[in-house]
């Protein structure tokens, strides 16, 4: 009992009643206490003060004409502390003239009262104004709400791209008017969009948590993070070296440096972050290393402006992940020219998507049991109006970077569909004709309905469609990759795992995912005869026997390749030894062709074309 009335004092109003007259005092607090509410009295202005100061209550009642300090006096001291600017504050006065009442209010009240005071009243306009102050409490902390959310990153909760650009442009400011020059690092990690991919965004988001979370600790040990933001109450002394750190995107950081020394200094910043993510992260139950690539530019002249300054830096953080990721670049002029390269290549294929420029060739796959066609490969191809043919291994990383790839994806199997119908009747019915899928066009939501539609001419035309996926697509084991690809094999197409070895040699996808074609890489079939090089070649093929899946080799060259490759069991060859990628035209020839004597060492080709057209007419009579 006791406890419930501790806990309801604790909850009740506390109204400071502050007039001279005792019969007032008296009537309030009768008629507040009554109503629930608690009352604490003064009999004059300065102990109200003081009352107010020690009790902190929850409204004032002021009687305007008091011995010494009178009720406006009060008002307005309260006014002026912090704490006191939203307190409600009810005058009462004997005066009811129109001047006497703005002298109320310009002193802060809230509500005003005339004498005689009306009792029966008094309780419920001292609860509407409790309310009002409530809520208006409320809306000041909405405010705040509101300013974190327009100016804090939600997931890592670090200041965002508005605070970024925001925090540049006052440190580009305010090292101009110092002299002192500003330093800004964008960091971006390697591979995340893979990771994003597939273990899914939700995961993704957890693991963008703890690269923030590693940020901050590997700056926190090396100096002062600065919090100034607009709004903020505390501003560390300008002269320290410090930092202002933000997520401006996806898995990209920036870290604005604040007078830096030299360039040794922001060097050791570089390696400490690069020394600091060495330690992978874990993520339930995922443990990864994620490494960041980081470009540094530095501001020491007059006039450079925000936009440029992060232009500099963002081809600095394009140079590190050409020269092979996990680094860093300082920015110098030599970048320019790559990054204007990289913005024109950027244009130049939008436009050529839409006004030709690019087409498809089909690169011929032969099976090694018959020595016939068995499939082709759809590879693009730009013919560029100045820059003349470029290979597909120049621009599509540069597609995948900007997300043109999956408009440039949906262009390519369109032009597959349509360059189809010329093959109409003309190919081997079980022809297999193969697709590239980059990462980022199997993400996207609609991908599955997406192709269904757009390959029907394939589908009339009863050709088998394999895509083929890269081992990123696949790292991982996650729900919703697993069911698209199980809805891609219920739709009819072929899934193979394309450059098979250079990726996450995750072995575990491989029983899990529906998976019929692998694909030996090139740099593997190139080794071949060297030292090492079998072996991979034959661990490669000896997992594919196992686990009942179709292998091709890519990249076969050379007939000691191919000898090499045929004695150990692989189904498929695919490489200039046999053909290279041609135009839809040629393939008629290549469907009537007996690639056997290239495939056989010489000796042996010559007895085995009729053991091959012997296997043709088996298989036709079977
Ligand atoms: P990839 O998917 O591994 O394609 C095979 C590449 O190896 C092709 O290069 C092909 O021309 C080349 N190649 C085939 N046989 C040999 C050989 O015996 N020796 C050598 N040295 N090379 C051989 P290409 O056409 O330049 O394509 C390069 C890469 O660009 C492809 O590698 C693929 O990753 C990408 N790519 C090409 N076309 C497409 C496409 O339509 N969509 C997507 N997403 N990516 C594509
Ligand atoms: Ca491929
Ligand atoms: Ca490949």
């Amino acid at each position: 009992m006791a406890l419930m009335d501790t806990l309801s004092k604790q909850n009740r109003p506390k109204i400071l009643v502050a007039d001279d007259d005792m019969m007032i005092r008296v009537l309030a607090r009768e008629c507040l206490e009554e109503a629930g509410m608690e009352v604490i009295e003064a009999s004059d202005g300065e102990s109200a003060l003081a009352l107010y100061h020690r009790e902190h209550p929850d409204l004032l009642f002021l009687d305007v004409e008091m011995p010494g300090m009178s009720g406006l006096d009060v008002c307005q001291a309260v006014r002026a502390t912090p704490e006191g600017s939203n307190v409600p504050i009810l005058i009462v006065t004997g005066a009811d003239d129109q001047e006497s009442i703005d002298r109320g209010f310009n002193a802060g009240a809230t509500q005003y009262k005339t004498k005689p005071i009306n009792w029966s009243l008094l309780s419920r306009d001292i609860r509407y104004m409790l309310r009002a102050a409530k809520a208006f409490d409320e809306i000041k902390a909405q405010e705040g709400r509101l300013r974190y959310l327009a100016y804090f990153d939600h997931l890592t909760d670090l200041p965002n791209r508005r605070s970024f650009n925001e925090q540049l442009r006052r440190n580009l400011i305010a090292g101009e008017q110092r002299g002192k020059s500003t330093g800004l690092m964008l960091i971006d990690m390697d591979h995340f969009k893979r990771i994003n991919d597939s273990i899914g965004h939700e995961r993704g988001d957890e693991f963008l948590k703890s690269i923030s979370q590693r940020l901050l600790e590997i700056l926190e040990a090396i100096a002062v993070i600065a919090t100034d933001y607009p709004g903020a109450s505390v501003s560390p002394d300008p002269a320290l070296l410090a930092f202002e750190i933000a997520r401006i995107g996806g898995d990209e950081f920036t870290i604005i440096v604040r007078n830096p020394q030299s360039e040794a200094q922001l060097t050791d910043i570089g390696n400490a972050i690069i020394e600091g993510f060495a330690q992978p992260l874990e993520i339930q139950g995922h443990i990864l290393v994620l490494t960041p690539s980081m470009g540094i530019a530095v501001a020491s002249r007059q006039g450079m402006t925000p936009e440029i300054l992060l232009k500099q830096a963002d081809a600095a953080v394009y140079a590190a992940k050409t020269d092979g990721r996990a680094r860093f670049r300082f920015y110098d002029s030599s970048l320019e020219d790559d990054a204007t390269e990289q913005l024109r290549i950027e244009e130049d294929l939008r436009e050529a998507m839409l006004s030709g420029g690019l087409s498809m060739v089909y690169q011929p796959q032969i099976d090694t049991r018959t020595g016939l066609l068995c499939g082709v490969e759809a590879l693009i191809r730009w013919n560029h109006p100045e820059l003349g043919a470029l290979s597909p291994a120049k621009f599509i990383p540069i597609a995948e970077r900007t997300g043109l790839i999956v408009e440039l994806g949906d262009w390519i199997l369109r032009q597959v569909s349509q360059d189809s119908k010329l093959l109409a009747n003309k190919l081997p019915e079980n022809i297999t004709i193969s697709i590239n899928l980059s990462p980022l066009q199997f993400s996207q939501s609609n991908f599955v309905e997406h192709i269904g539609d757009t390959l029907k001419e394939l589908d009339l035309l009863h050709y088998q469609v394999e895509l083929e996926l890269t081992e990123g697509v696949l790292m991982l084991e996650v729900e919703s990759n697993l069911t698209k690809l199980k809805q891609l094999k219920t739709m009819g197409f072929q899934l193979a795992i394309d450059d098979f070895g250079t990726g996450y040699s995750s072995l575990s996808y491989l029983r899990h995912f529906p998976i019929d074609t692998l694909k030996i890489d090139r740099s593997f079939v190139n080794d071949i005869g060297s030292s090492g090089g079998d072996g991979i070649v034959l661990a490669i093929l000896g997992l594919c026997h196992a686990l009942h899946l179709r292998v091709i080799a890519e990249g076969v060259e050379t007939r000691e390749q191919a000898a090499f490759l045929l004695t150990h069991g692989c189904d498929v060859f695919q490489g200039f030894l046999l053909a290279r990628p041609m135009a839809i035209e040629h393939l008629f020839e290549a469907a009537n062709k007996d690639y056997m004597s290239l495939i056989l060492p010489p000796s042996e080709s010559v007895t085995h074309s009729a053991a091959s057209t012997a296997q043709s007419t088996d298989k036709a009579s079977s």
